[in-house]
């Protein structure tokens, strides 16, 4: 296969080497079942709990809070699920407008099923409106979800103010940290977060595991049922190989954030940077100054961002047009919308999200490419002929 220039680390990342390394022994010879009372089990029980040592250290958190899951979707729903089932007394859920499916889709699901829930409008940037959040907290809400950074656009919510507002109340506050876990430094012993999402594969683990961190004494339903794995929280037999695979990633990230975020976050603002002020009529979405340094959602006035996708895909360039999940509807981006982003500024964004892996280089050959790009497509787009026609009669008058 040809080699691909990814540019699409949100949505999903390339297992890092040293992971492929420590699972390996796990898909061989190291196969037993850590529930089993033999010591080839326990020496496979030993390796998970170790898994659950550095997960928990990434996040300054105990390893008994850590509870393996097999995506992030799953810990999502398990979160708030989870509570409500342990709080039925309480009817109402507070979450955003701007959620990833996996908790925007079981809230809708939820104010369909007997739930009242408040859906958090953002401002133009993409951020809450905390005096919002603090006036929609009611005696029955049992739950607030509200992600810690933003997916397709990167944007990260004020955390540190929404847990002191939230627990002021008393209420469960649930986080999904999908794209936070291993690009921004979460210090759970300082953030009164008291469950929070994270998924593998965003972070150079595989696909099909994540965790969900429970702090001590939250009240909460185990959402599969079964077995005794997980300390009742979580049935199913582990997916050994992988938790150790996360396990490793979460240590990698651990390893120097700063250094490894300089790096990133110089890529992505070369890019950015260079589409700012090189082609015409484009714009960042969302917060730059609150942002994950990975990620840079950009609208190419007057073309469809698939458009661009396609003919970036031809270049063996891989971005992204708002989430995965949405990608090949023609829905705009919810999270744009709730923006207030025009629809066809909507229509017109690319995601560009990086990881450790990217190099300088790959970034100078999108440079080359891009604008002629944006340039072709402009040619054919009617949107641009009106535009040109209605800049010609400014001229006239
Ligand atoms: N939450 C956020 C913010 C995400 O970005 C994603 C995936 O893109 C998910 C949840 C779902 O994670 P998973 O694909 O592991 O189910």
């Amino acid at each position: 296969m040809a080699k691909v220039i990814y540019f699409d680390n949100n949505a999903t990342t390339n297992v890092a080497p040293e992971v492929l390394e420590e699972m390996l022994p796990f898909l061989k010879e190291q196969y037993g079942n850590p529930s089993s009372m033999h010591s080839f089990g326990g020496g496979i029980r030993k390796s998970v709990e170790l898994a659950r040592e550095k997960v928990a250290d990434l996040l300054n958190a105990s390893p008994m809070e850590i509870v393996f899951t097999s995506c992030g979707s799953e810990s999502d729903n398990f979160a708030i699920r989870g509570v409500l089932e342990a709080n039925p007394d309480k009817k109402h859920v507070i979450t955003t407008r701007v959620e990833h499916p996996a908790v925007l889709n079981v809230c809708k699901y939820l104010s369909k099923n007997g739930y009242d829930v408040t859906f958090l409008k953002v401002d133009n940037k993409g951020q809450i409106d905390l005096d919002e959040l603090r006036d929609s907290l009611r005696d029955d809400t049992a739950i607030v979800s509200i992600m810690y950074a933003n997916n397709e656009t990167g944007v990260i919510f004020p955390m540190e103010k929404i847990a002191e507002i939230v627990k002021e109340k008393g209420v469960i506050l649930h986080v999904d940290a999908v794209q936070a876990v291993g690009k921004i430094p979460i210090d759970l012993s300082k953030l009164p977060i008291d469950l929070l999402s994270c998924s593998g594969h965003k972070l150079h683990a595989p696909k099909g595991v994540g965790f969900l961190y429970i702090r001590r004494g939250t009240k909460i339903k185990p959402f599969m049922i079964g077995g005794h794995q997980e300390r009742g929280r979580r049935a199913g037999t582990e997916n050994v190989a992988s938790i150790v695979g996360l396990g490793k990633a979460c240590e990698l990230a651990k390893g120097d954030f700063e250094e490894e975020n300089t790096k990133v976050k110089a890529l992505r603002d070369k890019l950015e940077n260079f589409i700012l002020g090189n082609i015409p009529y484009t714009h960042v979405n969302g917060d730059r100054e609150n942002r994950l340094p990975n990620t840079s959602n950009v609208s190419f006035e007057f073309i469809e961002g698939e458009a661009i996708l396609l003919m970036l895909d031809k270049h063996g360039i891989c971005a992204s047009s708002g989430s995965a999940c949405t990608s090949g509807s023609l829905e705009p981006s919810h999270v744009l919308r709730a923006m207030g982003i025009p629809f066809t500024l909507s229509h017109s964004s690319i995601r560009f999200s990086f990881s450790r892996y990217n190099t300088e280089e790959e970034v100078d050959y999108c440079i080359k490419v891009l604008p002629e790009i944006v340039e072709r497509l402009r040619s054919i787009s009617p949107y641009w002929d009106e535009k040109k026609l209605k800049d010609i009669k400014k001229v006239e008058k």
